[in-house]
């Protein structure tokens, strides 16, 4: 459980909108199985069972909304919302912003994408944004990084100092993510907390687990199923 705090005030908007394209054939990746449970339960369960979790609300694809699976419409209530996505990442979140309690003071945003997701990494995340701040899960890049202008060879060594890859899930409070989201409404960002850069608040990091992946080419789903039976 999260600080001294025993409310539960935290909202989870989970965007899981895409195609998934780059997972190849078989529909939404958010809903092929890890290891026999699908891959939205896995990055769902960890905040469901939160003791500061208020409500959920994940962003369907619209062709999926109408006609959810089993398992996610016996989930479906007032603790986990569904609703259509849009067109963008960005759109989804704001889609499913826009129906969350208006209880919840605390806005967390978590891919459908990143299954292995933990308390190590909710924690510190509500802790950040209950203080004011956006927060957000990241690990330092170890890989040296080379740049190409040609996909073919190698233009450039980039040093890799002070780089860092982001994670979900982000965290914030809800009046400062709500402030972003319209200033930015025009942009499409790959992730939150740029919302937030871009309006001048502060990001805190939260260092994260390399565990913790993005579920996203056919090669990361035989990873993910190799981390579920190790
Ligand atoms: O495509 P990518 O893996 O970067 O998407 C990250 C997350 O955003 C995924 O969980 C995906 O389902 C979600 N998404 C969404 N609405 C879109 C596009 C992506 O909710 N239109």
């Amino acid at each position: 459980m999260s600080g001294a705090s025993s409310l539960s005030d935290v909202g989870v908007l989970v965007p899981a909108g895409g195609r998934g394209e780059r997972a190849g054939p078989g529909g939404p990746k958010q809903l092929r199985p890890i290891g026999g449970a699908p891959m939205l339960l896995r990055a769902v369960r960890p905040f469901a069972q939160h003791p500061r979790v208020r409500q959920i609300v994940i962003a369907l694809p619209p062709e999926v909304i109408g006609h959810p699976p089993d398992w996610l419409r016996e989930l479906e209530g007032d603790r986990l919302r569904l609703v259509a996505g849009g067109e963008t990442r960005q759109a989804s979140v704001a889609c499913a912003l826009a129906a969350l309690h208006t209880d919840c003071r605390i806005v967390l945003v978590h891919d459908a994408a990143r299954p292995f997701v933990t308390n190590a990494e909710i924690d510190p995340v509500i802790d950040a944004a209950e203080k004011g701040n956006a927060a957000l899960v990241a690990i330092p890049v170890s890989d040296t990084l080379k740049r190409t202008d040609d996909g073919l060879t190698v233009a450039a060594t980039v040093s890799r100092e002070g780089l860092w890859c982001a994670q979900t899930p982000q965290g914030f409070p809800r009046e400062l993510f709500e402030k972003a989201l319209e200033q930015e409404a025009d942009t499409a960002l790959t992730d939150d907390a740029a919302l937030v850069e871009a309006v001048g608040g502060t990001v805190v990091l939260v260092h994260g687990r390399s565990a913790n992946i993005k579920v996203t080419t056919p090669e990361d789903f035989r990873l993910a199923e190799a981390l579920v039976n190790t």
